[in-house]
């Protein structure tokens, strides 16, 4: 918990529950991918009254500063904490995301030398591999 906090100081974040709250929600939930709603669902748990707005506020502080990731799939923003250079695979059957890793080596090559990769943010659409499996069944 004071881990938390300490993230939330080093970033530059002043820490108010609600702030705490979310990246707690965050951490529980590793590796998952996540909108203002799931959150919002979760937290209305405990404080009914917490508006969505102050969840779409809380979630791009924590975008801006580095301490999620937030990318855009349908209209929808969708955040994770994997901070790990990766492709998010969205599945258009079943709309599940799965992290993709992918190399520096390999992010390194996508831009021209001389060229700097900040940031990236990479979304892969199909058909992920249990979808293709229930596909290929469902024809045979
Ligand atoms: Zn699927
Ligand atoms: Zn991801």
């Amino acid at each position: 918990m004071t881990d938390l906090s300490e993230k939330l100081r080093d970033s530059g974040l002043k820490i108010t529950p609600q702030r705490m709250q979310v990246m707690r929600y965050v951490v529980a939930n590793p590796g998952s991918h996540f909108t203002a709603e799931d959150i919002h669902q979760e937290l209305m748990k405990t404080e009914p009254t917490i508006p969505i707005s102050t969840i779409y506020n809380i979630t791009r502080a924590l975008s801006d500063s580095g301490l999620i990731k937030a990318f855009e799939i349908n209209g929808r923003m969708v955040f994770e904490s994997n901070m790990e250079t990766h492709a998010n695979f969205y599945c258009t059957m079943c709309n599940e995301i799965t992290d993709i890793p992918i190399s520096e080596e390999a992010m390194a090559n996508l831009v021209p030398p001389d060229y700097v990769v900040t940031d990236i943010s990479l979304i892969i659409k199909g058909i992920c591999r249990t979808c293709n499996v229930k596909e290929v069944a469902a024809e045979a």
